[in-house]
């Protein structure tokens, strides 16, 4: 289950941070949609203040000025507003956008013939009527000149059956459809520019739009440009449901496709999951999150990913004939939640995303007590071969396949974890890391770079046991003597997949340390 993400996010995030509340404000009061022909942000100190010439804009900066009463250099930072209009029988989105001169827009690639009705009307001094950019060739030059407004529709309905794109392309899943920005709306052509997105989306009672971004709302984007290279955006038919945490909040939309458990087990299936990250954390590892949940097909839990980008989300399919039961044995939620507990690493390192979830998920569960730690270890003993190095691999940050990504991942963090445990005499873990990540507000939603992982590390742990073994694997192929390692921990397979523990190993106290109950409050320790 991969995470998406773009390499810019944390910056851009940053900067977002940093901006004055006030200037943030102003940046989304008295500009109403489509007010103006140019939809560059008024600046008070701006340059470009001869440039707003129509009387509309000048109207928006004196009221920005009135929202504005103290001010610092600002410079003017464009925003893309888009409206959109969703028709859930004709299968299409009709898409009107107020594009800023000052970038250059491109539309998406387009290989299954989605969009179409493409026109576009010149601003600013050039001011035209719409006509089919096919009829002006220049008409991407003219807009990044001029400012314009561009209208097009896309058949979604045409692109889930055309798409072949894996992750990115419109996908539809038990009714919702996926149906990433990046996939329909007309962007900058330079994926680095600053601003501000707005999207606003009106599909009638049956088709609304949700996605991370959206920070709770449905139907309404407004956000940093940066997440124009991939939310997850999703259309459908949604019954909307809170649960709240203490400091955090998740907000699941539920499809209306065939399920056999009720909404209420749903929202305990995903508070448990909450919770096993939590108990680990300390608390849970951001403000808020978005599940999308869709219902139907043969799995119990079928296909499951988290998406970063700015706003985390989880998007799940719970099968037709799926039980209460089957929730509460299931592992999925909990491994997406622990990737909602850890920052985006990049391409390359995607193996430590999915090797975490891959390796603590069992463990989470087990000090719960929602999993046995036998069967723990006998799934680790049985699949973590799987994640050893094969003829010419090169290392987890150069070889891409399935085991080295997953057990390959979960093989290096179990080192990481023992290795940590050995070096403090058990008074540090890889649980003091993922505990520093939060204190340090590392989550999905943000990119981090592995000079901050290991820094954060580093000063959780006192120890650099992170950064070796990274160095150590992550550029060749390193084969740990696995069997050696279950002997030493006190773990001995016997026949049919069964284990049996052995107290008098060397590292039996850690193995028991890993599954270890979370503490219960003091209180009960006081009871007479
Ligand atoms: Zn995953």
């Amino acid at each position: 289950m991969g995470h998406i993400c773009l390499q810019r996010i944390l910056k851009l995030l940053l900067d977002q941070a940093k901006r004055s509340p006030r200037r943030f404000r102003a940046d989304q009061g008295p500009r109403s949609l489509f007010a103006g022909w140019t939809a560059v942000v008024p600046s008070l100190t701006s340059m470009r203040l001869g440039k707003l010439a129509s009387a509309a804009a000048t109207w928006a900066l004196a009221l920005s000025a009135f929202a504005l009463p103290a001010f610092s250099p600002q410079v003017a930072e464009p925003l893309i507003e888009a409206k959109v209009t969703g028709d859930a029988g004709k299968r299409q989105l009709s898409v009107e956008i107020a594009w800023p001169s000052g970038l250059k827009p491109r539309f998406p690639r387009d290989e299954s013939g989605a969009i179409f009705d493409r026109s576009v009307a010149i601003a600013g001094a050039a001011r035209t009527p719409f006509a089919t950019i096919e009829s002006r060739p220049d008409w991407a030059a003219e807009c990044h000149r001029e400012g314009c407004r561009i209208a097009y529709s896309v058949d979604f309905g045409k692109g889930i059956v055309g798409d072949r794109r894996g992750g990115w392309g419109f996908e539809e899943k038990q009714g919702i459809v996926l149906a990433p920005l990046v996939r329909w709306l007309v962007r900058p052509e330079d994926r680095g520019a600053r601003g501000r997105l707005r999207v606003d989306f009106a599909g009638g009672k049956h088709l609304e739009m949700v996605s991370g971004v959206m920070d709770g709302r449905t139907n309404s984007i407004d956000t940093d440009l940066v997440v124009m290279d991939g939310p997850h955006v999703v259309l459908g038919d949604f019954t909307h449901k809170t649960i709240d945490l203490p400091g955090a909040r998740i907000d699941v939309a539920i499809g209306t496709g065939a399920r056999g458990v009720r909404d209420d087990d749903l929202l305990h299936w995903i508070r448990e999951g909450a919770q096993d990250v939590a108990a680990l954390l300390g608390r849970f590892p951001l403000a808020r999150l978005q599940v999308i949940v869709a219902s139907g097909g043969p799995y119990a839990v079928g296909s499951a990913v988290t998406m970063g980008m700015g706003g985390a989300s989880i998007f799940v399919v719970v099968g037709e004939r799926t039980r209460k039961a089957d929730l509460l044995r299931d592992w999925v939620m909990t491994h997406e939640m622990l990737h909602v507990a850890f920052p985006n690493m990049g391409f390359r390192q995607r193996w430590m995303e999915e090797g975490l979830s891959t390796y603590l998920e069992p463990l989470l569960r087990a000090r719960r007590s929602r999993h046995e730690p036998r069967l723990v270890w006998a799934e680790f003993v049985r699949a973590m071969p799987q994640g050893l190095p094969k003829e010419g691999d090169q290392g987890l940050d150069r070889t891409f396949t399935w085991g080295r990504r997953y057990w390959g991942g979960a093989m290096f963090w179990l080192h990481v974890d023992l290795e940590i445990r050995k070096r403090t005499d058990g008074l540090k873990s890889l649980d003091d890391v993922l505990r520093a990540i939060t204190a340090r507000g590392g989550n999905v939603a943000l990119r981090w770079d592995l000079a901050q992982l290991f820094a954060v590390s580093e000063n959780a742990t006192g120890t650099t046991v992170l950064r070796e073994i990274y160095d150590d694997w992550s550029g060749r192929a390193v084969s740990p003597d696995l069997d050696a390692l279950w002997t030493s921990l006190g773990v001995r397979p016997e026949k049919s997949d069964r284990i049996r523990f052995d107290d008098e190993a060397p590292l039996a106290p850690i193995r028991r340390d890993l599954t270890a109950k979370f503490p219960v409050p003091a209180l009960a320790a006081t009871r007479p």
